[in-house]
């Protein structure tokens, strides 16, 4: 086992609910092996890996942290949000889910049109065979893409068909950093910036914390050393809680990305734990108001 010191919670992990490779049960199943004694689950705009996730912990004896991951934009610049804990019957965040969900696959269908009109011909039956979950996304395509002999790899297939400045690229449908994080904290969740490191986030932290942001991912497979000493001073200094995770898709999805290797404490865990219950209390108490 090679697991960074201290990591016991992996907080930032993709299923087969979204674009990972494994179901919840065998990530679940896996991160008890390594010896981690939680896992967030976080699966691009569904919550559909959660049932079968919590049903493992409990076999297994791990605690499990409910998540999701919502793709944002402002300015032309893409910000991830992590919602922690969340309770879909209150605020209109399941909602929200469904409409992104609906965006995902028209967005789809648009790929397979400019890819057919390119003598491509693949249908949305043969991506859909790839999404076993509900969230279906690029990677589908190109395994699509792969199987049917025009890609020889993922990458192949992104630079050549459906990456950003490539011919079948189409340019997805994004909702605002903002309106992320109100939906998470009015559901009664925990809202967390997921990787700042990668472009560099923080000029607009303090206006997120304005809309209710709560943590920084600080330990992330995509930061430096550098990068994890500078957010966790920044959720110091905001008093924000400092998460980390691997973003864990499955090693043949993202190469050197390995389970548990990025992460925090158990305490960090029980921590969003309840500050999600203290959101949700204050809610409630609005709604009696
Ligand atoms: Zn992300
Ligand atoms: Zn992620």
């Amino acid at each position: 086992m090679n697991r960074k010191q201290g990591v016991e919670a992996d907080l930032h992990c993709h299923t087969t609910a979204s674009d990972g490779l494994w179901s919840p049960r065998e990530l679940v199943k896996e991160a008890a092996s390594l010896g981690l004694k939680g896992v967030g689950i976080t699966d691009h705009d569904t919550v559909s890996g959660w049932e079968e996730a919590e049903k493992a912990g409990q076999e297994y004896g791990l605690e499990i942290l409910k998540g999701i991951e919502l793709n944002t934009e402002v300015d032309g610049i893409e910000v991830h949000i992590l919602g922690y804990e969340p309770d879909l019957k209150i605020g209109g965040l399941l909602e929200k889910l469904n409409y992104l969900r609906g965006a995902r696959y028209r967005r789809m269908l648009k790929i397979i049109e400019r890819l057919n009109t390119l003598n491509i011909r693949i249908t949305p039956e043969d991506v859909e065979k790839y999404a076993s979950g509900e969230s279906i996304g690029r990677p589908h395509v190109a395994q699509a893409l792969i199987e049917a002999g025009y890609a020889h790899s993922l990458k192949d297939a992104f630079a050549r068909y459906i990456g950003f400045g490539a011919p079948a690229y189409v340019a997805r449908y994004k909702i605002t950093p903002q309106e992320a994080i109100e939906t998470i904290r009015q559901a009664g969740g925990v809202a967390v910036l997921a990787h700042p490191g990668i472009r560099r986030l923080e000029g607009s932290l303090q206006e997120w914390i304005s809309y209710g942001l709560q943590g920084l991912e600080t330990s992330h497979s995509e930061h430096s050393a550098e990068d994890e000493a500078r957010y966790r001073e920044l959720a110091e200094k905001y008093g924000l809680v400092a998460t980390g995770g691997s973003d864990f898709h499955g090693e043949k999805r993202k190469p050197g990305v390995k389970l548990g290797e990025w992460g925090t404490s158990l305490e960090t865990l029980y921590r969003i734990r309840d500050l999600a219950r203290h959101t949700r209390i204050k809610t409630e108490l609005k709604g009696i108001e």
